[in-house]
């Protein structure tokens, strides 16, 4: 067994009460991933409880155990912080304080980072989703995958490889899915939960994304932006724009793409490419991060100046390694 899973399943095996966290704005990989190791550790007899900084998206309340997840402030001490799909604790923004002060912490992401944190940290950037780390080692732990199990890690492959069509997408990719669903995951509900139920109002928001729709570098860089207008006017939440940057991405010769969103936080900006543009380093530039395709970071400034700022840095990587 990887030396790392022998260590974290050793944690995971000694603690009684764990508190498992993801990142903010939590997607199908982060809420996938604790609800499939709160099933695990409570087939096993654990204290689990699964707190996010914000509120599970809608698209995501179908899973199982979704609606036991709290939100801050979470009483009770734990002797195990359980950090997934986050490189460290301020990406769980509000839970980074009970976090630290946890004694042990165990970390299980795929993101590009530094690393740094956790009392036992098992990072690989080469899995498409944390989901597909945690089945590893959850099957190594010798964890019953359960229907619940199954589904819940379904999840979190399905979300970050966009229905398994990413280049994120391996063959263990598909190996772990393959055996989620021999364990009675179901693809075609999960896809259809996840991407195929968009609000009427986050449609039409999509619609003025596009009608927004910019192009730099030749059509090489395509970027389209939303302003709190945009989400007032629809009525669409800041966090329903889930598809949207698939679409800039589907223009005929883009290589990189941003998606600017008018949030409460600042100027929220999505970055994706296809093959050149390293989305990671361009919002490291901005304090953010994610991975070497898609990644995100926030701009503390108007909006036409966010814009210029970010598409000024995607012009850059592209000419540097294009
Ligand atoms: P999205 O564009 O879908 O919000 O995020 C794409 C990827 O980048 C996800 O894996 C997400 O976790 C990561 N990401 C998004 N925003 C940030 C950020 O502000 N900081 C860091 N470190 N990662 C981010
Ligand atoms: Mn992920």
């Amino acid at each position: 067994m990887k030396a790392p899973f022998t260590d974290a399943l050793a944690l995971l095996d000694a603690a009684r009460a764990i508190l498992i966290t993801g990142h903010v704005n939590p997607d199908g990989d982060a809420i996938g991933s604790m609800l499939a190791l709160g099933h695990a550790l409570n087939s096993r007899g654990k204290t689990v409880t699964l707190a996010l900084q914000d509120p599970v998206p809608q698209s995501c309340r179908f899973l199982p155990g979704a609606d036991a997840i709290l939100q801050p402030p979470v009483e009770g001490d734990f002797d195990l912080a359980v950090l997934l799909d986050c490189e460290n604790p301020k990406r769980a923004g509000s839970l980074a304080e009970q976090v630290e002060r946890t004694p042990k912490s165990l970390v299980v992401d795929h993101h590009l980072s530094e690393g740094g944190f956790g009392t036992v940290e098992v990072r690989d950037t080469t899995a498409a989703a944390t989901g597909e780390i945690l089945a590893e080692m959850l099957e190594a732990g010798g964890y019953a995958i359960t229907l619940d199990v199954a589904n819940c890690l379904l999840t979190a492959l399905i979300l970050d490889t966009g229905g398994f069509r990413y280049s994120n997408t391996s063959p263990n990719t598909l190996r772990w899915a393959a055996r989620m669903v021999e364990a009675g995951g179901r693809i075609a509900p999960i896809y259809r939960e996840l991407f195929e139920n968009r609000a009427f109002s986050a449609t039409q928001l999509m619609g003025r994304a596009l009608s927004s729709l910019n192009a730099v570098a030749g059509g090489r860089i395509v970027y389209a932006a939303l302003t709190r207008q945009d989400f007032a006017e629809t009525g669409a939440d800041e966090n329903e724009t889930e598809g949207i940057n698939n679409q800039l991405m589907s223009v005929l010769g883009v290589e990189a793409t941003a998606l600017f969103r008018e949030s409460s936080k600042g100027v929220r900006i999505s970055l994706r490419s296809r093959s050149i543009v390293n989305c990671n380093a361009v919002a490291r530039e901005f304090g953010g991060g994610g991975h070497l395709r898609a990644a995100g970071c926030t701009v503390n400034a108007p909006l036409p100046e966010a814009i210029g700022q970010v598409v000024a840095a995607l012009q850059v990587a592209l000419s540097a390694e294009g």
